[in-house]
């Protein structure tokens, strides 16, 4: 597995100062460029929850689609969207929760998750884990279970994988920094 993931991680640009000063931005846009490089990521994201019985992927606002629609077919389960507050047409659930500077909504279609469905929630980065954290309240909120959380990256000095501890959710990321 590992030799086929080389290629993923020379890929994965960094950028300092992105989107402001004193922010080291991990770019995943190059990874998206290479179709091979592409499918062996979405196929190493999948692979590892084959045993967990998912039922429903949710992927988080804007990048967690990129990577969870296609993790979703490869594991033959249905996609569902967490988006930005004001997005989703129909009746929907939020949860709100702290940035570094103010605060940020999230929302979910009421009727997206049946009760007791076993999901897996998919991001392109964890860094304070955060916004895995809130995704993860929203998913309770409609009675789902969240089985774990799905990253390509995980910045290891933000503490993100104690934080979704605490919130009982098993992470899993393919590098982390
Ligand atoms: P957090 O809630 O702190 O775990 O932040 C995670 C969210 O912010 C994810 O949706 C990421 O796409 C984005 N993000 C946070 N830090 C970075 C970073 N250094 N590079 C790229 N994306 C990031």
């Amino acid at each position: 597995v590992k030799s086929t993931l080389e290629p993923v991680r020379a890929r994965i640009r960094q950028v300092p100062d992105f989107p402001t000063i004193g922010i080291l931005f991990y770019d995943v846009s190059p990874v998206l460029r290479d179709p091979e490089t592409f499918r062996d990521l979405i196929s190493s994201m999948a692979g590892v929850w084959c045993d967990a019985r998912v039922d429903l992927v949710v992927g988080i606002e804007s990048r967690g689609f990129v990577f969870g629609a296609p993790v979703a077919l490869e594991m033959n389960v249905g996609f569902v969207p967490i988006r930005k507050l004001g997005k989703l047409p129909g009746e929907t659930v939020s949860v709100s929760y702290d940035l570094e500077y103010g605060s940020n909504v999230l929302e979910m279609q009421r009727d997206s998750i049946q009760p007791g469905q076993r999901v897996l929630i998919v991001d392109d980065v964890l860094a304070t884990g955060g916004t895995m954290a809130a995704s993860a309240a929203i998913v309770d909120q409609l009675g789902g279970e969240t089985v774990g959380g799905s990253v390509v990256i995980e910045l290891d000095a933000l503490r993100g994988r104690q934080r979704l501890e605490q919130a009982n959710v098993p992470l899993h990321s393919l590098f982390r920094y």
